[in-house]
């Protein structure tokens, strides 16, 4: 019988690990009937989401943790499948913002759907261990953006905008709302980096 006497720190690391191969091996099987790669299908979940700020190759650079030459080259691709255009920004017409065409629109519901695999085989736990997950997740980005492993994480609890209430809620003093500490923002537009300031 072969059993691995890892602690628990290092089964984190390979669950997640495993789970990073089954979010590759479902981008890859999506992608390849579309002849796009998972970074390409990536970037298009991505210029759907955000406005037109954040759709800058330096800014998708920072956002993805890739070089800016990456980032070029994948949506150079993109632009030469009629999914992307380039369009000038209008503040400096040296810099370009990215957009989605019609094709990149609907080839985004064409191969959104592996989230959605995910999402249901999530929905199947018990809603504790959901949160319990969510918060250590959460808790593990902040860690590893707080020490600079990751350029940038858009969560609450590293925004300049957090206001902790020690009760299991916190405050966004942008929106003026007060939340759950549970339901936390991953990827938001508003986020204000507090290592910036
Ligand atoms: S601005 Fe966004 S990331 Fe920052 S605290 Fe408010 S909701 Fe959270």
């Amino acid at each position: 019988m072969n059993y691995t006497h890892e602690s628990l720190d290092m089964k984190i690391v390979s669950a997640l690990d495993k789970l990073c191969q089954i979010q590759r091996t479902l981008l890859w099987e999506t992608g390849k009937k579309e002849n796009l790669s998972p970074i390409q299908m990536q970037f298009l979940a991505y210029l759907s989401k955000y406005p037109s700020a954040m759709r800058r190759v330096s800014v998708m650079a920072d956002e993805f943790g890739l070089t800016k030459a990456t980032v070029s080259e994948a949506l150079d691709s993109l632009d030469s499948k009629g999914l992307v255009k380039k369009i000038r920004a209008e503040e400096d017409k040296r810099s370009y913002v990215i957009e989605l065409t019609r094709s990149g629109i609907a080839m985004i519901r064409k191969t959104d759907g592996w989230r959605g695999v995910l999402a249901a085989h999530a929905g199947r736990m018990a809603a504790d261990e959901k949160r319990n997950a969510y918060n250590f997740m959460v808790r593990l980005i902040k860690s590893l953006h707080d020490d600079g492993i990751i350029r940038m994480a858009r969560l609450c609890v590293s925004c300049g905008n957090y206001s902790g209430k020690g009760d299991g809620t916190f405050s966004c003093r942008l929106l003026d709302e007060v939340f759950p500490e549970d339901e936390m923002n991953i990827g938001c537009e508003y986020f204000n980096d507090r290592r910036a300031v």
